[in-house]
């Protein structure tokens, strides 16, 4: 007799409001169902200067043979506007067949999902099951991203953990469950491009060098210019102009410098170094002096069709009877930190509600879940 319910363990976790950075006893409570089935747990904090402390827990059982690892979050973003909302957020209620409640689709349904789906294929295998399954929760999803997944990884590397597959549970479902997987995303990176001039009186523009000309031309340039037409699996990539500003309250002043925003959204056809170096080489050809400063939120990464994608196919379409389109559309997740130790692949619940007022997942979805991932540990553990 299995022990853990799905749909109540999704409602514990709901029950904790864990919005980033804290963790309000949501790893607890995950650990507290998956340790009695022999999963050894470690809880790991991490920090970093300007940062809060981050809780993460690493639990695996097993320690040898082929290692399928489970990674998500726990933490959840901040509920908004309480009015909005027709429940209360961490109640967890379940109406008319749905759980409501922060994190219910992103993600604490499909973590729960899975620790039900990894008992009851951990009962059947017995004894006899060689294989490693291990859960990478972080509580610094939805924030920073500093002190969790990318911090966690760095321990298993450093203690000789190795991964052979991941599926990352993140809600991938545009309308129904099963209708969509993601196989890699585009990479994304902020910059800001300071045009810089010489201050002056703007009816003595010879004596001063005006920075929003020179702003005005480099962008031009670069919004004028195409990155790629796309690729098979990906849409073209994107730069798009996200600000201005000159802040020049004088009608009779030219400014010494103007800044603008950019955000690039690119495909593996690109890294953030390689846009950098074509950004510096066009800027070159417009002329004129500038500062750029660029940070990087996370490369593009693409798991190719193959092993690991067949196994996702074949257990949602045995489960919910379709086939879900391998896509890499949307923003970036934590399968960015993990594509470096092994081919991940993302699959969970349906993201309509995810961030929003009323967010929540349909009793029926946790459970066919939890059905698909134990169809994805049975494939991915048959030899
Ligand atoms: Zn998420």
């Amino acid at each position: 007799m299995p022990d853990i319910d799905p749909i109540s363990l999704t409602q514990n976790l709901i029950r904790c409001p864990s919005v980033t950075p804290d963790d309000a006893g949501a790893l607890d409570t995950l650990r507290a169902a998956i340790e009695p089935l022999g999963f050894a747990c470690h809880r790991l904090r991490f920090s970093a200067e300007g940062t809060p402390d981050i809780d993460n827990l690493y639990a695996r059982h097993g320690s040898g043979g082929r290692h399928f690892c489970f990674a998500g979050h726990t933490d959840v973003v901040p509920t908004g506007d309480l009015k909005g909302w027709t429940v209360d957020p961490f109640k967890a209620e379940i109406i008319d067949g749905q759980v409501y409640g922060r994190g219910a689709a992103d993600m604490k349904g499909a973590i729960a999902a899975f620790a039900a789906a990894a008992e009851r294929f951990l009962k059947r295998r017995g004894r006899g099951f060689d294989g490693s399954i291990s859960l990478l929760i972080t509580g610094d999803e939805e924030g920073p991203a500093i002190n969790g997944t990318a911090k966690v990884l760095d321990w298993m590397k450093a203690r000789g953990e190795r991964i052979d597959a991941c599926i990352v549970g993140e809600p991938t479902n545009e309308r129904q469950l099963g209708d969509m997987a993601k196989i890699g995303r585009r990479g994304s990176m902020n910059i800001r491009l300071t045009a810089l001039g010489q201050q002056g009186h703007v009816a003595y523009p010879h004596l001063a060098q005006n920075p929003n000309h020179l702003l005005v031309r480099m962008l031009a340039d670069l919004t004028g210019a195409e990155l790629d037409r796309g690729t098979e699996h990906f849409q073209p990539s994107s730069l798009q102009v996200t600000t201005i500003d000159v802040g020049n309250p004088a009608t009779n002043v030219i400014p010494a410098r103007a800044t603008a925003g950019i955000n690039i959204r690119f495909n593996d056809r690109h890294t953030s170094a390689s846009l950098i170096e074509w950004m510096k080489q066009r800027l070159a050809a417009v002329g004129g002096r500038y500062d750029l400063e660029a940070s990087v939120s996370g490369e593009a990464f693409f798991t190719a069709p193959g092993a690991l994608s067949e196994i996702v196919v074949s257990s949602v379409e045995s489960v919910v009877g379709r086939k879900p389109q391998l896509s890499t559309t949307g923003g970036t997740s934590d399968a960015r930190f993990i594509r470096a130790h092994a081919p991940v692949i993302e699959f969970g619940l349906v993201s309509q509600t995810m961030h929003k007022v009323d967010e929540r997942a349909a009793v029926a979805d946790i459970n066919n879940l939890s059905a698909i991932y134990e169809a994805m540990l049975d494939r991915f553990f048959t030899p």
